[in-house]
């Protein structure tokens, strides 16, 4: 208790920190941390966020390891206006039908209104495939594999949220049409495992990977295939990434018409994916605390920041002896690949920095005081667990490379401990809405139809006030599924294990 009120006042004497605790008010408290965290401020468009450079840094991260492993997977990328003809958009009937509620249309320039008004993209299908029947000819022209990194805009009415759910976001979208279906199978899998690695691996966010059902999937796809996290703060599903097979479908409608080895003609077969920047807003929900963000080293834009604390006692000569030896750890630092920086900014007290720093969400603090000066070590704290150990200043560097690794890994483990415990199996609906409300996901045997997914939404609409559930997917690793064994809610003979959950 005396620690908490100690750091009470010292929140108070500097006037930095959040007012709304985690685990009072979630969305107050998410709302709070991702302005007091310096990663976005709000804009005058309801939906549309400014996303400053410490959260752009950790974009940048995820789009250089992404773009990376698809350019090994040999897909191009490139770029395709973001205006798309209303003729264009409306082509493919059940993909329109999805999105044209969150259209965006331009209507006028200037003082004139357009003869035809023009829609921006929400996603590039019928802005690239018209372009793509007219480059595949023949057989030779396949795989063609193109990726674009740019923004995207869906005018949802759902409440929207920083990073999670909003108007305009940043995205990237692969375009892939090959010859046959086992090759796009074979590429479904391989880019969602790369966004289960974006999750796992940089974000410590762990994932279920799985297929959506007929009622979620992509509209005009064959099947989706996603990774879903969970939100333990808010207890909900998100979907992180999907990985779509499109099947014939777009090909059909937009002519993608190539002539096969034997002379004959063949529709492509097509899949898109996308990621956006949504997951950095999942790491910040699972990890960050009450006092700010918590970021997993390999997405931090610093990973350790160095802070030197000078007492009243030094002589002016003592303390540009400890800037300068602060000043050499930094430099010791970066040469071993670490992102660190200096902050001996004289006008802000270390207790200033500390809660700054803290509310940015950087994994590692290393302070330098006048006795740590003497000894020739100094002190490193972890954001993640608050430990704290001393380490020659020889070894800093060493030592951090070593927390880092060690605290993405508790990082990753804390969250997954959290998820695990939070999904429950469920043979009936006894206790459904129920373990909802207690913020858990459920995981039940399922006839796979959409007349039981309505049913869900119905009874757990009615039932709670916490709002529907909605299948999350059908997970690829498969509990043993007992023969005999009934749908959880219409008793029909169960054909899978199926998520459910509340979902953002
Ligand atoms: P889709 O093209 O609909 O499959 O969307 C691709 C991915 O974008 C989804 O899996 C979500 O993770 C993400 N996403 C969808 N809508 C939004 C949004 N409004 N803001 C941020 N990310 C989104």
């Amino acid at each position: 208790k005396k620690t908490n009120e100690a750091k009470g006042d010292k929140k108070k004497e500097t006037g930095l920190g959040l007012s709304t605790k985690r685990d009072e008010d979630f969305g107050a408290w998410y709302s709070q941390v991702v302005v007091a965290g310096d990663l976005i401020d709000y804009y005058d468009i309801s939906g549309c966020y400014i996303l400053k450079p410490w959260a752009y840094a950790q974009w940048e991260v995820l789009k250089e390891f992404f773009d990376k492993e698809i350019k090994a997977l040999d897909v191009e990328n490139c770029y395709f206006p973001m205006f798309v003809s209303a003729s264009r958009l409306e082509k493919e009937k059940d993909h329109i039908e999805d999105f044209a509620p969150e259209v965006a249309w331009v209507t006028r320039s200037g003082e004139t209104d357009l003869e035809v008004p023009i829609a921006v993209r929400p996603t590039s299908e019928t802005v690239m495939y018209p372009h793509y029947a007219q480059w595949i000819r023949s057989h030779r022209d396949l795989p063609l594999r193109l990726n674009q990194w740019c923004n995207v805009v869906r005018w949802e009415f759902k409440h929207p949220t920083p990073f999670i759910r909003s108007r305009e976001f940043l995205w990237q979208e692969g375009h892939t049409a090959y010859a046959t279906k086992e090759e796009c199978d074979v590429e479904v899998f391989q880019i969602l495992d790369l966004y289960r690695r974006v999750y796992e691996e940089y974000l410590a966010v762990p994932v279920v990977p799985g297929k959506k059902s007929e009622k979620e999937k992509f509209a005009g796809g064959l099947y989706t295939t996603t990774v879903e996290a969970y939100v333990p703060g808010s207890g909900r599903g998100v979907q992180g990434a999907t990985s779509h097979c499109l099947g014939q479908n777009f090909s059909k409608m937009f002519n993608i018409e190539f002539e096969d080895t034997k002379g004959g003609k063949s529709l492509a077969w097509q899949n898109s994916w996308g990621f956006t920047t949504r997951t950095l807003g999942v790491c910040y929900m699972v990890h960050g605390d009450d006092d700010g963000l918590v970021l997993p080293p390999k997405v931090a834009p610093i990973q350790a920041i160095v802070i030197p604390i000078p007492n009243s006692k030094l002589s002016e000569d003592e303390k540009k002896k400890m800037t300068d030896i602060a000043d050499g750890m930094t430099k010791a630092l970066k040469a071993a690949g670490v992102r660190s920086k200096l902050d001996a900014r004289d006008n802000y007290t270390p207790g200033w920095k500390y809660n700054h720093w803290e509310l940015k969400g950087v994994p590692l603090r290393v302070e330098i005081g006048a006795r740590d000066m003497e000894n020739g070590t100094c002190m490193i704290a972890r954001r993640d667990n608050r430990e704290k150990e001393s380490v020659s200043i020889e070894n800093l560097p060493k030592r951090v490379l070593e927390l880092c690794e060690q605290v993405q890994k508790d990082m990753f483990e804390r969250a997954k401990k959290a998820r695990d415990e939070n999904i429950v199996k469920l043979m009936s609906w006894d206790g459904f809405v129920e373990a909802l409300d207690a913020k858990k996901l459920v995981m039940t045997p399922w006839c796979n139809t959409k007349e039981s997914e309505n049913l869900v939404k119905q009874k757990s609409t009615k039932e709670s006030e916490g709002g529907a559930a909605k299948t999350l997917c059908i997970p690829f690793e498969q509990p043993a599924l007992e023969p005999g064994t009934k749908c959880f809610i219409t008793g029909a003979p169960a054909e899978c294990w199926v998520l459910w959950g509340r979902s953002y």
